[in-house]
């Protein structure tokens, strides 16, 4: 047992898949021209008043009950104050003593809030000209949500799994597009360690803008590390903002932790506090879609596979789609299962690739499968169609007759083969007759060989049985 315990606790921010901003009517669209979307509310001229986006709120509300939030009957915009070059306001409208949301679990996770706020600008240093900087502000005042978890997570790895259950849940819901890449999803780390069995936290630091789940894995690890290192020597680790940096495999101090009352929040003077009528909550309640775990339990039931297939299925929402596609074009659940775990997930890690960028459509998976049920072709030769129709997205049949894999299942064929391997194995015929029925799988394997594999090996078993009597 390692002397130290490893504590952790994720911010996510979430930009939330609006048409509009927050609290303008400025289109939120992500790589548009820059500064295209802006106007008096978002870039802060005086005088302009803010008009809170209902929408955004719903999505809000969504991703609390699907938390298992408690939704606050009322909650409070505050002014975060602080200057940055790509926050024209001078201030962040965010939710700070009275968030919307609160008291949630995922799964054993529980959720501290889950609070609503604006997102700033975008600086752009990379203009060619070291003296020169660029700001776009179509981010300004886009809605974010941010969700934060308790300080319960206890390794790297169940941090990253929490926030790939975490990502599921929001694009099931269809609030956030969980692209980490872009930003859309990103996570602040905050970490600490302390003496194996004590009850008291330790001193963290808080890794800012973590942008993919290796990183979230990687960024901690070090980290802890760190943080053991500094306590070895005798030291303290200092609570401050680091940075991880991706090529050095390390993270850099950033900034000395700020205190909450640097920012001196205050309620937002332009905006009426937020009251969440019950009966909307209610409404939102019943249209909430299937979420990853009740979607699992009706696989397993509906389609008749195991619970641990189930799970795989549904734990991303677009293979969840396809897997049920494929069921529909073709309703053999297991088989078609088997096929989606077993080659299809192996392929999408070996190519790096994502169940929304192939080619191969769940309906040419799923007559892939029916043509080897129905003898079409064998299913070994299956895997070469499987890996063609990935590689081209090409039609089985197409595929099948290019490469004339179509399996014999003429009788006549077959029996003609079997009768001349028969008359050349008289030895062998003889030791099957007398009781040595292990040498059935010779006489298959022959005329297999003499078919170049392509004869129905159901029909060879059953002639050849037939025939040596
Ligand atoms: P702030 O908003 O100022 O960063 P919070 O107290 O709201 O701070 O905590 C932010 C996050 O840090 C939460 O997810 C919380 O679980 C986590 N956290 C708080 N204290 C610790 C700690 N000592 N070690 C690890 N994580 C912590
Ligand atoms: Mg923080
Ligand atoms: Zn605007």
């Amino acid at each position: 047992m390692s002397k130290y315990e490893t504590v952790i606790g994720l911010e996510v921010h979430a930009q939330l898949l609006t048409k509009t901003k927050l609290f303008c009517a400025c289109s939120a669209k992500f790589g548009d021209p820059p500064n295209s979307n802006i106007c008096p509310v978002c870039t802060g001229q005086a005088g302009a008043l803010p008009v809170l986006n209902k929408t955004a709120v719903e999505m809000a509300i969504k991703t609390g009950l699907a938390l298992n939030c408690e939704i606050r009957e009322k909650s409070i915009f505050a002014r975060k104050n602080y200057f940055y070059p790509d926050l024209p306001k001078g201030y962040q409208i965010s939710q700070y003593e009275k968030p919307l949301c609160v008291n949630g679990k995922l799964d054993h996770v529980p959720i501290v809030r889950i609070h609503m706020e604006e997102d700033a600008g975008k600086l752009l240093h990379d203009t060619g000209d070291p003296a020169v900087s660029h700001v776009d502000l179509n981010r300004c005042g886009t809605p974010l949500i941010e969700i934060v978890s308790g300080p319960d997570l206890h390794s790297p790895e169940e941090a990253a799994d929490y926030m790939r259950k975490l990502r599921n849940i929001l694009v099931y819901l269809e609030v956030c597009d969980g692209n980490m890449q872009e930003g859309s999803l990103r996570c602040d780390a905050n970490v600490s360690i302390r003496p194996a069995g004590s009850k008291k936290l330790g001193t963290r630091t808080e890794i800012k803008n973590v942008n993919s789940f290796k990183f979230i894995e990687n960024a901690l690890a070090y980290e802890i590390q760190r943080q053991t290192a500094v306590v070895e020597a005798g030291g303290k680790v200092i609570q401050e903002t680091r940075l991880w940096n991706q090529q050095k495999g390390t993270t850099e101090a950033m900034r000395s932790k700020e205190e909450a009352h640097d920012y001196r929040y205050f309620p937002d003077p332009d905006l009426l506090p937020l009251v969440v009528d019950r009966v909307w909550v209610e409404k939102i309640k019943g249209t909430l879609p299937e979420l990853a775990g009740e979607k699992a339990l009706r696989f397993a039931k509906q389609y008749n596979i195991p619970e641990y297939d189930a799970g795989v299925l549904t734990a991303q929402k677009e293979l969840a789609y396809y897997f049920e596609e494929c069921v529909r074009h073709h309703p053999s659940p297991k088989k078609i299962s088997n096929w989606i775990m077993a080659e299809l997930l192996r392929e999408l890690k070996v190519r790096d690739q994502d169940i929304t960028e192939i080619k191969m459509k769940p309906e040419q998976l799923a007559r892939m499968v029916a043509l080897i049920e129905q003898g079409t072709i064998s299913g070994a030769a299956g895997k070469g169609v499987f890996m063609a129709m990935l590689d081209t997205g090409k039609d089985p049949e197409a595929i099948i007759q290019a490469k004339g894999l179509e399996q014999v299942s003429d009788t006549g064929a077959i029996e003609t083969v079997i009768d001349k391997i028969i008359a050349k194995e008289a030895e062998n015929v003889k030791r099957y007759q007398s009781g040595k029925k292990n040498v059935l799988g010779f006489f298959v394997g022959e005329v297999m060989k003499a078919m170049k594999g392509k004869a129905n090996p159901k029909m060879v078993n059953e002639i050849l049985r037939k025939k040596l009597g």
